[in-house]
């Protein structure tokens, strides 16, 4: 087959656009260097029946609509609202800390004292950042805050960043706000969904098409150069389009130095009991040394008796040497956008190649996030 378009890796930014191509006619070859598609939103079957997510809890949420109308397209979606719970002096209490995890861990008095005063001080919203807390002029507000970032941010932070909360973006530490409420929700976007058979069979959807054909198990570095501002594929020059959606440090073989991240060791472990916790997902801000554990069966619904598959994050420095890491998270800082701006003034530089997804772009991306951007580049290049 002659193609049109060459994609370099099969997650959600490789596949949206494989499949906006493919449906305008255009010749696709996927390359994918895992040995199976999807990227990190994979999901497999163990042998005791239950169906997990093998790079972390997936739970998709959004505000636009037109990412939840694409992805309809391609399996049945179920509503699910995520709700965490986190351990804080050992109790469970729901994470974003809201009024009732403010009320299990105050007494009474205080706690109702508390409550009048975020509400005095925040009218006109329902939620809040920690670090708006910890700044407050306010005594009783400021001295919350400071109790909060304590026991659910700052142990929490420094494990799964290993640096200094001071130098997290903003961003990142403002995806979980403080809710001046009862909402236990984790998320708070308009549509929250799991998909019914699972996200592989999601991509197994979307990839079905004559003109898409993958190459799994092919790092397409074996094959793609660039030189002179051209891309070759096995030494002669390729005139379609290049959509790159892995690491771009990789891909310019390092040459200012590899982009920093973060990386997970994930350990599964099955055990012969019904259920092991009350909730899908429990974190655990402080005394251990993984993040939090992942019960499987609240998300797939499997009514499976006697069996359940837990997943601990233990967060890990990630080494662009050692092949066995990936890259999870990528850390935002001014220095390392600096960096990536570097790399990007050189895709630039190449007509025909374009980046797309969590690692080509160098953000903290939700899949919502990176399906928006795949439709919204493949709207601006089709022709
Ligand atoms: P990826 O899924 O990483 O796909 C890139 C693919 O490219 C990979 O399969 C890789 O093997 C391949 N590749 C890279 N380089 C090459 C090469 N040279 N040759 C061939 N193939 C290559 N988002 C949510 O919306 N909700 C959540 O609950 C959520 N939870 C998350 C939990 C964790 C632990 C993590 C890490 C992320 C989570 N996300 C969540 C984010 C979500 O995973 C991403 O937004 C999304 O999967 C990114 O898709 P992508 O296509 O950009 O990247
Ligand atoms: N966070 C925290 N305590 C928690 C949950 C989150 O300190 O109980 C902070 C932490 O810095 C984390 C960030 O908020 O990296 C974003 O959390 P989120 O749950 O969105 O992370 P993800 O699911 O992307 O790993």
């Amino acid at each position: 087959m002659k193609y049109d378009v060459i994609i370099v890796g099969s997650g959600f930014a490789g596949s949206v656009l494989a499949r906006c191509f493919a449906d305008k006619g255009k010749k696709v070859l996927i390359y994918e260097k895992r040995e199976h598609i999807a990227g990190n939103m994979y999901e497999e079957v163990l042998e005791n029946g239950i169906r997990v997510h093998k790079y972390g809890p997936h739970i998709f949420h959004t505000n636009q609509k037109e990412v939840l109308d694409f992805l309809k397209k391609y399996g049945e979606w179920y509503f699910y609202e995520h709700k965490v719970l986190g351990k804080i002096n050992n109790k469970l209490v729901p994470i974003p800390f809201n009024f009732k995890s403010l009320e299990l861990l105050y007494e009474q008095t205080k706690a109702l004292e508390i409550e009048t005063k975020l509400k005095e001080e925040y009218k006109d919203t329902d939620k809040v950042s920690i670090l708006s807390l910890i700044n407050s002029q306010d005594k009783t507000i400021k001295e919350f805050g400071e109790f909060v970032y304590e026991n659910v941010f700052r142990n929490y932070t420094a494990k799964q960043w290993n640096i200094k909360i001071s130098e997290i973006d903003k961003s990142v530490i403002d995806r979980v706000p403080v809710v001046l409420g009862y909402d236990d929700r984790y998320f708070n976007d308009k549509y929250q969904f799991m998909p019914k058979d699972g996200y592989t069979k999601i991509f197994e959807n979307l990839l079905d098409s004559k003109n898409i054909e993958i190459k799994l198990s092919t790092n397409a570095l074996e094959d793609l150069s660039i030189k002179d501002n051209k891309v070759y594929l096995k030494g002669k020059e390729f005139k379609g389009k290049v959509i790159y959606t892995g690491a771009i440090d990789e891909l310019f073989d390092y040459k200012f130095g590899p982009l920093p991240y973060r990386s997970l060791k994930l350990v599964f472990e099955n055990y012969d009991m019904n259920y092991y916790q009350p909730t899908s997902v429990l974190n655990y801000p402080n005394e251990e040394d993984y993040t939090r554990i992942t019960e499987f069966k609240y998300f797939s619904n499997q009514i499976i008796d006697g069996s359940t598959t837990i997943l601990k994050e233990y967060p890990l420095k990630y080494d662009y040497k050692d092949k066995t890491k990936v890259p999870y998270y990528a850390i935002i800082n001014p220095s390392n956008i600096e960096k990536y701006n570097k790399y990007f003034e050189l895709v630039k530089s190449i007509p025909n190649l374009y980046m797309c997804g969590r690692l080509a772009e160098y953000k903290y991306y939700n899949m919502d996030a990176v399906i928006f951007r795949a439709l919204e580049l493949f709207k601006e290049i089709e022709n």
